[in-house]
């Protein structure tokens, strides 16, 4: 049952069906264009975060799975990928692209049962986005001569890919639809966590008849993502997670002939002014950082209001933090789905805890929540300082820690205070100082007015310990060719 907050008429319940979604009651691997089991016999179950329910049984690659999918991506390289006509490349995506469009509801009923967020998110975020990255890329295949002009631009070979939980098909589709175009094969490891959404790719991969082996997908925890990237028949490893482990495959690409790209961690910076639309921004602070349960890279989790409307923000906050339905994920109701995993959720109530050890002052609704399952009220923190942890670290949960400031000079010292610099927003009617911020801010992206807009067109990418590289529009391209 959905929780509605106790000063709302309660809403019926809108639940998405899952009657036509088939699961296999276990699930190899994606190997050479075949679904096939592993040499080895270790599986481990993928559960509903929000029942606690098992969905399917999930294989654990050995060390000779990520072989044989390596090998295999290169002999699709070498077999089809690398002698097709680029336009014909264009149409394999194409068609990726539709099938996607055409298996939406199934795949998006599917992202909320394995990862659990609420169904509105996969349906209306993830899956069109998904899509919309390979007609994206789809369209640039057989113009790649034109995206570099007097360039010549050759693909690298195979591509090891290894994504995180929190947006499983997406990221999928930020990784194969780029590399796929610019004429890589490709092996992609999704999340331990995550992989049904990914598996259920490699179905439509046959349905489009790609020719095998251009992608492979390995499932596995963060030992088969290692043995995956430090395999030497790989030529490019894309890697989307944590900065811990990004840390550990840069270290171990040091001295090879590897490229890579690294989009890791974030703690963005969300600044309001006194001269924002203070409703509008109230909302995009909602959207930043309680958005897919606040575990986005880029969410917008430290919050900077300027001290003359800091009281009139933050009770507003409060308000709107009340009225979030928290709940079953396959209802069209549910504002916050459930935590991806009982480690990560036992990780955001720890900071928790931090921050109110360290003196923050915590705020929470009083919804119920379900008996079962993963789950996090939205928190917002005030009194907190630069030093505090909750203000520093990384937590990848719906926790806001909010901070005030008197003159731009002092916020951007305060947002720039950081060792991440994936993304940003600033509120104000003032267009002077959002080209101020948007040229100060050491961040990737900087949302004006606005909160987790996303466009293939757009490249997405880190400073410092949020990784390098750029992914999306036609830096995406780059990531993937030698150009000469
Ligand atoms: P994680 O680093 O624990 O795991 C990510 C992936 O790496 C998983 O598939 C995991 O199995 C694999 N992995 C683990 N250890 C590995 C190793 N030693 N070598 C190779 N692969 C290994 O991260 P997570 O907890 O799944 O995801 C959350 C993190 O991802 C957060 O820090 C978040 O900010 C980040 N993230 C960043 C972006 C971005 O675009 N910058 C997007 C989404 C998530």
């Amino acid at each position: 049952m959905n929780q509605s907050p106790e000063n709302q008429w309660p809403l019926s319940p809108a639940l998405e069906s899952q009657d036509h979604l088939q699961l296999e009651k276990s699930y190899g691997l994606f190997i050479d264009g075949e679904f096939v089991s592993s040499t080895g016999s270790k599986k481990y179950a993928s559960i509903n975060p929000a029942t606690e329910q098992r969905l399917s049984r999930i294989t654990e690659s050995t060390p000779q799975d990520v072989d044989v999918a390596v090998r295999a991506a290169r002999k699709g390289y070498d077999r089809h990928w690398s002698r097709m006509k680029p336009s014909e490349r264009g149409k394999y995506l194409f068609r990726i692209a539709r099938l996607i469009q055409e298996r939406s509801r199934e795949l998006a009923v599917l992202e909320t049962l394995d990862g659990g967020k609420p169904i509105r998110e996969s349906r209306d975020v993830d899956l069109p986005l998904a899509a919309a990255h390979f007609f994206y890329y789809a369209g640039w295949a057989d113009k790649l001569d034109y995206a570099f002009p007097n360039r010549r631009p050759r693909p690298l070979g195979v591509a090891a890919q290894v994504i995180p939980w929190n947006f499983p098909l997406l990221m999928a589709a930020w990784k194969i639809a780029p590399a796929l175009a610019t004429g890589n094969t490709v092996v992609l490891k999704p999340a331990e966590t995550t992989s049904l959404t990914a598996l259920r790719l490699g179905e439509i991969l046959q349905q489009a008849e790609l020719p095998p082996g251009v992608v492979n997908i390995i499932t596995g925890h963060g030992n088969v993502g290692k043995a995956l990237v430090e395999h030497p028949g790989v030529d490019k490893v894309a890697f989307t997670g944590s900065t811990e482990v990004g840390k550990t495959i840069q270290a171990s690409l040091a001295g090879t002939r590897k490229r890579s790209t690294l989009e890791l961690g974030g703690k963005a910076a969300n600044i309001i002014f006194a001269d924002a639309s203070i409703d509008q921004a109230v909302e995009g602070v909602i959207n930043g950082i309680y958005f897919n349960q606040g575990q986005v890279c880029c969410a917008g989790s430290r919050l900077f209001v300027e001290e003359s409307v800091a009281q009139q923000v933050i009770e507003k906050i409060k308000d709107r933090v009340q009225s979030l339905i928290i709940g079953n994920p396959l209802d069209k109701n549910t504002d916050l789905g459930a935590i991806n995993s009982r480690q990560q959720l036992n990780t955001i109530q720890e900071y928790i805890d931090v921050g109110l050890a360290e003196g923050a002052i915590r705020y929470q609704p009083e919804a119920p929540l379900p008996d079962e399952g993963f789950w996090c009220r939205p928190t917002l923190f005030t009194q907190v300082s630069q030093a505090s942890r909750i203000a520093r670290e990384e937590i990848f949960g719906p926790v806001l820690a909010i901070q005030t400031f008197r003159t731009v000079a002092e916020v951007i010292q305060k947002a720039n205070n950081t060792p991440y610099g994936l993304s940003a927003g600033v509120w104000t009617n003032k267009g002077s100082k959002i080209f101020n911020l948007s040229s100060q801010l050491r961040a990737g992206v900087v949302w004006a007015n606005s909160y987790n807009q996303f466009d293939p067109t757009s490249p997405f990418g880190g400073y410092q310990e949020s990784g390098f590289g750029r992914e999306g529009g036609l830096h995406g391209l780059q990531a993937y060719l030698d150009i000469h």
